[in-house]
């Protein structure tokens, strides 16, 4: 099977900043594939340019093996790749009903949408709850479901997700990573961002380390996350 996505030698650079110096990675149909690393390592950049919202100065993108340089970003939602951002970027004062179908700002195929707001509501059973309410009342992991959920109704080949855990309680960080998990075990592409490299590795089939811009070190999400150099880097031991 040829890697639904393909980076290879990926630069980016804000002006003179090199954010990313030249990462190669896949991911294969199926897979949960991991970015992780600490503040300012790329990973955010990484799934920015991987959108098309920030253009890369080298290397190669495919997907599913249409080289992705050659779209827009909206183009790029439709040709399957969502991107869940870091910080949600949800619009408060619309309903969280409402900020699900502009998820599917890009289709029109009426019955299925529908369709896929009743199983976004059926994995986040709090969303159904709440449709009716401005989404700028939920809670920060709330929030981040509704962000999830989004970007689960542009139907996507490949889901990005970015710091899925960020700014929430351990209950609820749990809750949202065993949602990934069931999300991986339904066959759903992911690519996942995180600081929290215990969570995400624990998930992953595999993972990358990312620092200052390179990929330092890569592998199975288990053996990553039993390797020394990764705990005592990553997972705060001595
Ligand atoms: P974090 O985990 O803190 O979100 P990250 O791995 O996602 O970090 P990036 O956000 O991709 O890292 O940032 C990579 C580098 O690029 C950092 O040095 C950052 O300061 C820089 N950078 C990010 N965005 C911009 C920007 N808009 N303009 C200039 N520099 C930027």
């Amino acid at each position: 099977m040829s890697p639904l996505l393909e980076v290879e030698d990926l630069r980016v650079a804000y002006g003179k900043i090199e954010a990313v110096k030249g990462i190669s990675f896949t991911v294969e149909p199926g897979e949960v594939v991991t970015l992780i690393g600490t503040n300012g390592a790329g990973k955010t950049t990484t799934l920015r340019t991987l959108s098309g919202l920030i253009k890369p100065v080298g290397g190669h993108i495919a997907f599913n093996g249409k080289p992705l340089r050659r779209y827009r970003a909206d183009q790029i939602v439709k040709l399957g790749l969502a991107h869940s951002p870091e910080g949600r970027h949800i619009f408060p004062r619309m309903t969280i009903e409402d900020n699900l179908r502009l998820g599917a700002y890009l289709r029109n195929d009426r019955e299925k949408i529908t369709k896929d707001i009743r199983r976004a509501y059926e994995i986040f059973p709090i969303l159904e709850e709440r449709r009716r309410q401005a989404a700028g009342t939920l809670s920060g992991g709330e929030q981040q479901m509704l962000a999830m959920g989004r970007a689960l109704m542009s139907q996507p080949r490949l889901l990005m997700l970015d710091e899925p855990s960020m700014g929430l309680s351990p209950i609820m960080m749990q809750k949202i990573m065993a949602t990934i998990g069931a999300l991986k075990a339904e066959g759903t592409t992911i690519l996942l961002v995180e600081q929290n490299a215990q969570a995400a590795l624990s998930l992953a089939d595999r993972g990358h380390v990312m620092e200052v811009g390179k990929i330092v070190l890569s592998g199975d999400g288990n053996d990553l996350l039993h390797d020394e150099s990764v705990r005592k880097a990553y997972l705060g031991e001595d």
